[in-house]
């Protein structure tokens, strides 16, 4: 399954929005707030700046010291809270110790938190009525739809149980009707449970940890997972080689989930400005 192929499907849709957007003096805005040097990410905001800017949004990246207290962090989001051009705002993780993550994402309006990371469009989404949905699951559900993936009836299981990825996640899959299961590091018997995914989504965060005793024939099996190798090269948390011989689709790492998530982020921005109107 092609993330790569489908981001670039969505961007031109997205240009359309955005062109429309313009014509009516509305110029989609996103503020990304960076704490300390982390590289891990400053290359994740470097891709989402030039996205956004390639779509020709008024795109702000704000870098803050290490030392940045939790105080001038708020104030800061405050301000963009209250700043009119701007529709997204996205507080990248991970954040230095002294800085609560929990209270800067509750800090960010829930209209401009693009990345659905806010406890109102969690709660939302647990109820079933979304608004902005965490963009890694969301682009995973734009993905199966793209690839005309039926959920409903479907068993699903998700290993990880994070707030960004594994629950958001199966939440998604279960108002599709599909009947999920969660997994996660106290699981057991966790091969087993498995194989017996018609949909398996892995977000764990160990390079090839699923091999091909996880896999139910014919299944489809999303990679969520972004580790390095001893070479330093991109891995996914799936032995793809082994997997992809026994599984129906299988989304490679890089270029499955990765390129979703940042144009899911793009969208969701999109969307915000249009509710300006
Ligand atoms: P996380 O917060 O560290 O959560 C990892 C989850 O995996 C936890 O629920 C943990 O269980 C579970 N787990 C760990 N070891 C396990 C094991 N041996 N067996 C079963 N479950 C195990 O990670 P995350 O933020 O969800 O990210 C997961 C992976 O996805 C990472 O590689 C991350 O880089 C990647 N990611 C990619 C994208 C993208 O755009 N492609 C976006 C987000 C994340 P416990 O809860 O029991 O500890």
């Amino acid at each position: 399954m092609n993330g790569k192929n489908l981001a670039t499907e969505m961007n031109e849709d997205m240009q359309l929005m955005v062109d429309e957007l313009k014509s009516k003096g509305i110029t989609p805005g996103l503020a990304v707030l960076l704490v300390g040097e982390n590289p891990a990410s400053q290359t994740y905001v470097k891709n989402k700046e030039k996205r956004a800017n390639s779509l020709g949004f008024y795109s702000i990246v704000e870098k803050y010291s290490e030392e940045i207290s939790e105080k001038e962090l708020l104030k800061e989001i405050h301000r963009f809270n209250e700043d009119d051009r701007i529709h997204g705002i996205l507080v990248q993780l991970p954040l230095p110790k002294q800085i609560n993550p929990e209270s800067v994402l509750n800090a960010v309006n829930p209209e401009k938190d693009v990345d659905g990371f806010h406890p109102v469009n969690m709660g939302k989404l647990l109820i079933g009525e979304p608004d902005k949905i965490a963009c890694t699951p969301y682009g995973i559900m734009k993905l199966l739809e793209r690839y005309q993936i039926e959920i409903a009836g479907k068993t699903a299981v998700i290993i990880g149980r994070s707030n960004i990825v594994g629950k958001p996640m199966a939440q998604l899959l279960l108002m599709n009707d599909a009947t999920v299961t969660i997994a996660h590091s106290k699981t057991n018997h966790l091969a087993e449970i498995a194989r017996t995914a018609d949909i398996l989504v892995v977000a764990i965060g160990r390079g090839h940890f699923v091999t091909k005793e996880f896999i139910k024939p014919g299944s489809v099996v999303i990679d969520v997972g972004m580790n390095r190798d001893e070479k330093g090269k991109l891995i996914g948390d799936v032995k793809a080689d082994e997997v992809a011989e026994i599984a129906g689709y299988l989304t490679p790492v890089p270029g499955g989930v990765g390129p979703m998530t940042i144009t899911m982020l793009l969208f969701q921005t999109i969307i915000s400005a249009q509710r300006t109107i």
